[in-house]
């Protein structure tokens, strides 16, 4: 791809992002303005609070045709009449930067916001497409996947009902969204929009699963965040036996327990931190599936 000769303009004079945006649009790649405080603008009268029921594209489709810029990622779009109509050049001319729906590229970014979780990505996923961003990098993959905020320390997933900040077109060849970026989403799960992302995975543990247990909610995820911890520390090696240990201290707290405890549910989420860290998912499950049924040989 050819990098456009930078244009020098006079101090102040701002780039033009609908020349920008347009050509992300031609591209198939969704954008939206952003106002200083690199936010979405605020939405109109109309749209203020969602009273006009939200975009058709939104979690819960709504009827809204409004032909501002309001609800956020939701806007984001490639038709060049909306993107050069008077409402979104007002929006433009105010605009700070611009962003763009990654998801309804068809992509998925990680956000690394540091040193240290671009690091960690470098060590542990494919190669893709890398952007810069102010303190660290983006990665683009092909492929779409549910969005989810600090699956580690300084790692954002953005990719459905989300937008990523579009800094350019970045560098090297994009690659296909791996199962390991996958699983970082599937311990953000507080919400049943999850089907379709990962099929093979329960619901989350709660209450209502776990009729029989004996403990509270709030020990068990607890127990839970402190092994997955653990289990996403094992960056070079060892995650696989850590799961299992994991897995294995678990089932331990629910040996007295009348049980169902749900523990397969608890499971899933170590499974996926070990995926996470590059465990082959079936090693990943055996390990996890051996773990919990060590203590007593009942999985409940
Ligand atoms: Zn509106
Ligand atoms: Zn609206
Ligand atoms: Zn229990």
């Amino acid at each position: 791809m050819t990098q456009p000769t930078p244009i020098r303009r006079a101090p102040g004079h701002k780039p033009r992002l609908l020349d920008t945006a347009i050509s992300l649009a031609a591209n198939g790649i969704p954008p939206l303005p952003l106002r200083a405080g690199k936010l979405p603008f605020g939405n109109c009268p109309d749209c203020t609070g969602n009273a006009c029921g939200g975009r058709p594209n939104m979690k819960s489709a709504g009827p809204c045709r409004c032909p501002g810029v309001c609800h956020a990622w939701a806007a984001a779009t490639t038709d060049p009449h909306t993107l050069a109509s008077t409402p979104w050049v007002a929006a433009w001319r105010q605009a700070a930067a611009i962003a763009y729906h990654p998801g309804g590229a068809g992509l998925t970014v990680l956000d690394l916001d540091n040193t240290a979780a671009v690091q960690w990505a470098r060590a542990t996923l494919p190669a893709t497409r890398t952007v810069p961003t102010t303190r660290g990098e983006h990665w683009i993959y092909q492929g779409a996947m549910r969005s989810a905020n600090a699956v580690r320390p300084g790692v954002d997933v953005k990719s459905h009902m989300a937008y990523a900040r579009w800094l350019g077109h970045g560098t090297g060849r994009m690659t296909a969204l791996p199962q390991a970026v996958r699983a970082l989403a599937m311990r953000e799960d507080t919400t049943p929009a999850r089907a379709g992302v990962v099929s093979s995975s329960p619901a989350p543990w709660d209450r209502s699963v776990a009729t029989g247990c004996r403990h509270t909610e709030r020990f068990v995820r607890t127990g839970l965040e402190r092994g997955l911890t653990l289990v996403r520390a094992r960056t070079e090696s060892g995650a696989g036996s850590q799961a299992f240990g994991t897995a294995r201290f678990l089932a331990i707290q629910h040996t007295a327990c009348p049980g169902p405890c749900a523990l397969e549910a608890l499971g899933e989420e170590i499974v996926a931190a070990a995926v996470s860290v590059g465990v082959p998912e079936p090693y990943a499950r055996r390990a996890v599936a051996n773990g919990l049924q060590a203590p007593s040989g009942r999985v409940a």
